[in-house]
């Protein structure tokens, strides 16, 4: 159910069922779940990880206040989770768990059209979107999702199966080899073990959790699994892996981390033909990749869990393989944006150096997957370098995937868009809906991406008006809040809030674009580190304590290596951690986009000026640029394809470029 296209300036601005159950046999014991992560929500629970030199701080210690961030998660929360919602319930997803109540699956109607492999999905990001946001009580919100899962549990077979599309005529081919390849039954219950994590932990309830419990203890685990006597099971779409670990986490039952490494791993029972084991980046040990290939979102999400999984056991030939595969991908196969798929056949990363603008896929989902991977890195390691990325793809190649106002998403974020030929871009939904509650999920969990801490302290990776209230980990309280105008102005002021005077390093990052900074500390200078690290500043902190920090705000001129054929003899504009565009409504006259150029030269980094508008787009900073028109002979869309070069046809008007963030 397909709307009309929306255009990128208005994207920019603009059944209760009541229980079930007596058909499902209930948990005979039910699995112990942590108390603590109930009373301390955290989107990734890192406090008793071993292997993780930062550990991530519960969601309600920290408190985005409005800002840059503030405004778009208010926008996700109060518009995006309802539209999303709307959306589902008019598409029929939900319907799809309904009509299964009660009913013998296998002699229900498989062809509705609302039914699809792995749309189960799409609830279940979106009550994983709704569990992470209850760190702000909302009732009503609560109530709905109680409602749905209530649904999804009636849609339960007794044998802990659940999936609405594997129904009717498509019983007999449920979790058959094939099936497990391409039909996403476990993807699916991935999500549904992350849906149920997140609402466990944020409200208490722990009913969506069990479910989830009840398809991989009573179903998956019965079933599948290395044993002789066990069916071998695959990951036909990664994504379970980071689920199984955070189970682990959760119940600290070793069972659920063994089933990630085994999917990691794959079973050789289970033999994929050598594509498969590309595009699914699955199947074949995940020890042995070197490269980031396939489907972007698979290949990302494996290293999330592998990332995950390194986490947890330390284990040096997943640390290599993850080092290795980050390089691949930061330094050969990444958008100047952090998005990340060349390729739209296949939805797929390219070779090496290929990261063209016009036909790359780089789907909101593979963005949030580079996040949630370099979230993951930056744990194991702390080093800056996964931050960096981390902030580059949050403000651009995620954040560029839902309207100001929170109605419409893009599935693609491809880096020059030509209205007409390519339409698919800014809906309201999308027929594979992955995209939107992914991104209400990243938005109702981002201030768990803000701060960390370490044995030694405490680190900020991320600039934003908010408050920090959570202790160091030998347990004394802590509060810092964060006062700025970032990324529109480059200060951030730090205070410390009331507390014991205790002795300890701050860690703050140094953005890698930041060519010159300062910090001060109590108005005193700090020598600094280089661009791309964390400063860290070891004394005696108390209440009332300042640090300013200052960073380099000029707008940058970016090339790529000259490796890269897609954009050569071109630059990107980027200020602070925002990459700039440039729109055919902004230019001097209502001429196609492709009539303009940046002027280039030695002079233009400096000629670049940057002005505050209040009044554009909720308040935004625009960047005015020389560039040059083309008008003549062969601009003029009505010309011929090729003819012979006249140089006084060509001769560029000189013009002044805006361009927006
Ligand atoms: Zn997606």
């Amino acid at each position: 159910m397909f709307n009309a296209p929306i255009s990128r300036r208005k994207f920019l601005a603009g059944i209760a069922s009541t229980t079930t159950s007596g058909y499902l046999s209930p948990l005979l014991t039910a699995t112990p779940l942590s108390q603590g992560s109930r009373e301390k929500p955290y989107s990734m629970d890192l406090s008793r990880s071993k292997h993780a030199t930062l550990r991530t701080v519960p969601l309600d210690a920290v408190t985005i206040n409005g800002g840059f961030w503030g405004e778009r998660v208010t926008a996700s929360r109060q518009a995006a989770i309802p539209e999303i919602y709307a959306q589902e319930v008019e598409n029929g997803r939900i319907f799809n768990f309904q009509r299964l109540k009660g009913a013998d699956h296998s002699t229900i109607s498989s062809d509705l059209p609302s039914l699809r492999a792995g749309a189960d999905s799409e609830i279940y990001k979106w009550l994983e979107a709704v569990g992470w946001s209850l760190t702000s009580a909302n009732p009503a919100l609560q109530a709905q999702a109680r409602q749905i899962t209530q649904d999804v549990i009636g849609a339960q077979e007794s044998t802990g199966y659940v999936d609405t599309y594997w129904i009717g005529d498509r019983v007999a081919k449920r979790m058959l080899p094939e099936t497990q390849i391409s039909g996403h039954e476990v993807y699916c219950m991935g999500h549904l073990i992350q849906a149920g994590i997140a609402m466990y932990r944020t409200s208490g309830d722990r009913t969506l959790l069990d479910t989830g419990l009840r398809f991989i203890d009573a179903y998956i685990l019965a079933g599948f699994g290395p044993e002789a006597d066990k069916k071998p099971l695959i990951s036909g779409h990664p994504g379970p892996e980071m689920a199984l670990v955070e189970l682990y986490r959760e119940t600290s039952d070793p069972k659920y981390l063994n089933l990630a490494e085994y999917l990691l791993h794959g079973d050789s029972r289970l033999p994929i033909r050598p594509d498969q084991a590309v595009y699914n980046f699955a199947g074949v040990p995940f020890t042995g990749r070197t490269v980031m290939e396939g489907h972007a979102v698979r290949a990302t999400y494996a290293c999330g869990g592998a990332a995950d999984y390194a986490i947890e056991t330390g284990d040096p030939a997943y640390m290599k393989a993850l080092d290795v595969l980050w390089q691949d991908m930061a330094e050969r196969q990444m958008y100047v944006t952090g998005a990340v798929g060349a390729r739209i056949k296949g939805e797929a990363f390219g070779g090496d150096y290929e990261l063209n603008d016009q036909g790359s896929y780089c789907e909101s989902c593979a963005n949030i997957g580079v996040v949630l991977w370099a979230q993951r890195m930056l744990a194991l390691t702390g080093e800056a370098r996964f931050a960096d990325v981390m902030e580059r793809a949050l403000y651009n190649g995620v954040n560029s995937g839902m309207a100001l106002d929170g109605l419409s998403f893009n599935y693609r974020n491809p880096l020059l868009y030509i209205p007409g030929i390519d339409p698919k871009v800014r809906r309201p939904f999308w027929h594979t809906n992955c995209c939107p509650p992914n991104l209400a999920h990243v938005f109702a969990s981002l201030q768990g991406f803000f701060y960390s801490t370490s044995k030694d302290g405490v680190h900020v990776h991320l600039y934003n008006d908010s408050e920090f209230n959570w202790k160091l980990e030998g347990g004394t309280p802590l509060r810092i809040t964060q006062n700025t105008s970032y990324p529109w102005k480059g200060v951030v002021d730090l205070t410390f809030g009331p507390g014991a005077s205790t002795e300890f390093t701050l860690f703050l990052r140094i953005p890698h674009w930041s060519a010159t900074s300062t910090a001060t500390v109590n108005g005193a200078a700090v020598e600094l580190t280089k661009p791309g690290e964390y400063l860290a500043i070891c004394r005696t902190w108390s209440a009332g304590d300042k640090v300013r920090l200052t960073f380099d705000m000029n707008p940058r001129l970016i090339v790529a290596k000259q490796q890269v054929e897609a954009t050569r003899r071109r630059v990107a504009v980027q200020r602070g951690p925002l990459i700039y565009c440039m729109e055919a409504i902004d230019q001097p006259s209502a001429l196609s986009l492709d009539q303009f150029a940046l002027k280039i030269d030695a002079d233009t980094a400096k000629s670049l000026s940057v002005r505050s508008h209040p009044e554009l787009l909720g308040g935004t900073v625009t960047i005015s640029a020389p560039g040059v028109l083309y008008s003549g002979k062969n601009a003029d869309p009505g010309d011929s394809l090729y003819s012979t070069m006249a140089s006084e046809a060509q001769a560029p008007q000189p013009v002044t470029l805006q361009l927006i963030p």
